[in-house]
């Protein structure tokens, strides 16, 4: 924990903490070194933690890195944050991450952009961890931590580690309880480990996921010990290669990636299938209908009475303009714009148009997934990200749908509440990680982990 917190201080350019907790910190490593000398660790007893600033921290700012929740501090704790307290874990702070985990590139966060502690060779251009969980990935792959908390509503776990190297798993919607846990699109979020191997997010799944009454949506399932299921036998497995995600002007670097990927799963004794996800090709038109549309709802309630920063008033203003004021000074833009496409698609006139047939086709998507799992398909491997890390600023504010383009691996899995991970496996011309995804059955996030170690 020491280790870390020094760490953490010299590595305030990455701007991946953004609210430091030593105290709490050393309060909890010193209670970890009590119990393991009683000989009663827990799982996680000890590991130094940081938690994606998303989730509810008792008495900790919450601030989901928008300045509409400037100075929160939390009656409660989130559900997944209280295990990993139960766990033995230390937490060490807050992580930075898009406002609202609504971005790629952790451009969009109040706090300003996390740095990666990655850069091209030969080339010092800052360049982005990925987002939303921008913050938990450059703090676990720069070694300020052992592990984070991510949310992962449309890749946001998994993009973030394909550009840093490091491992993460969106769970089965409903594995990890979303009480606490700042909401996003509620039928999408899932909590997540992001940790720096297969194992590590094996040990932290099974600290975070569990039935959790104050969430309707967390499913009563046991949680197995995913890391005993770490066999590394994946004989017999068949693994379906998805002809959709074979995108046009898909980089060489992909395409290899995917086929080295594949070789060695091949070579691990897993059986090859060539399977087809036929709506593939709707799931990012629908995922920006039905995310937006969620997220419109869900942050009406940021009104400027009940959390956070209210806006100055002027004399004769109402309520309407302290609601106005309020958020037009406390969301970023990229927030303004989903909660506007959000209560556009769910307008009287526009409801059927847009989320209704965006909820229909969420369905043939699932469908796609359910039919390849009927006919025996174990998992899926496709790529991460359609590319390496970008630099920050690469991208701009004004042509949005480049930035949602990063997502078009991810959101599938999200649409169908599938686990999906992402791996390490390779790294560019550049020298900059890629990452290999592994899509699953509902639930069988164990299996999925053991087919991920297997290619790790
Ligand atoms: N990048 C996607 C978005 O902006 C996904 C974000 C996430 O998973 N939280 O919506």
């Amino acid at each position: 924990t020491e280790a870390c917190l020094k760490a953490i201080e010299g590595a305030d350019a990455l701007n991946a903490f953004v609210h430091k907790t030593p105290e709490i910190a050393l309060e909890r490593a010193k209670a970890a070194d009590a119990r393991i000398k009683e000989g009663d660790a827990p799982a996680m007893c000890g590991l130094p933690v940081g938690i994606k600033d998303l989730f509810c921290t008792k008495g900790v700012d919450s601030q989901a890195a928008s300045n509409i929740l400037k100075g929160f501090k939390p009656e409660y704790e989130s559900t997944v944050s209280q295990k990993l307290v139960d766990a033995g874990s230390v937490m060490l702070g807050k992580l930075n991450m898009d406002e609202f985990a609504m971005g790629s590139s952790n451009e969009t966060s109040a706090y300003g952009d996390v740095v990666s502690p990655w850069r091209r060779d030969g080339s010092d251009a800052k360049l982005t961890p990925g987002g939303s969980s921008g913050g938990s990935a450059a703090a676990v792959a720069a070694d300020l931590c052992l592990a984070a908390t991510g949310t992962d509503t449309g890749g946001s776990i998994r993009q973030p580690a394909a550009f840093t190297g490091t491992v993460g798993i969106k769970p089965t919607y409903g594995r990890c309880s979303r009480w606490g846990i700042v909401a996003f699109a509620s039928s999408l979020d899932q909590a997540g480990p992001m940790t720096k191997s297969v194992r590590d997010a094996a040990i932290m799944l099974e600290a975070m996921a569990g039935h959790d009454p104050k969430d309707s949506t967390s499913a009563d399932l046991a949680v197995p010990n995913f890391e005993a299921m770490l066999t590394g036998d994946i004989k017999g497995k068949k693994i379906g290669i998805p002809k959709e995600y074979r995108m046009d002007g898909m980089p060489a670097e992909i395409e290899k990636l995917w086929a080295d990927g594949t070789a060695m799963l091949k070579d691990a004794g897993a059986e090859i299938v060539d399977i087809s996800l036929p709506h593939t090709k709707y799931a990012l038109p629908a995922y920006y209908v039905i995310a937006p549309a969620e997220a419109s709802s869900n942050l009406a309630r940021y009104d400027g009475v009940r959390y956070g920063h209210r806006a100055m008033l002027e004399a004769g203003d109402g309520i309407t303009e302290m609601y106005e004021k309020t958020r037009a000074e406390g969301f970023g833009h990229e927030v303004q714009r989903r909660v506007m496409v959000g209560t556009y698609v769910l307008s009287a006139g526009f409801y059927d148009a847009y989320y209704n047939r965006a909820r229909r086709v969420r369905t043939l998507i699932k469908k796609d997934f359910e039919d390849v799992f009927a006919a025996g398909v174990d998992a899926i491997l496709t790529p991460a990200t359609p590319s390496a890390a970008f630099g920050l600023g690469e991208m701009t504010d004004a042509d949005p749908v480049q930035m949602y383009l990063n997502d078009v691996f991810t959101v599938t899995v999200n649409l169908a509440g599938l686990p999906g991970i992402s791996v390490p496996a390779g790294v560019d011309a550049q020298g900059l990680p890629l990452g290999l995804q592994l899509i699953g059955r509902p639930w069988e996030e164990g299996d999925l982990l053991n087919t991920a170690y297997a290619l790790e």
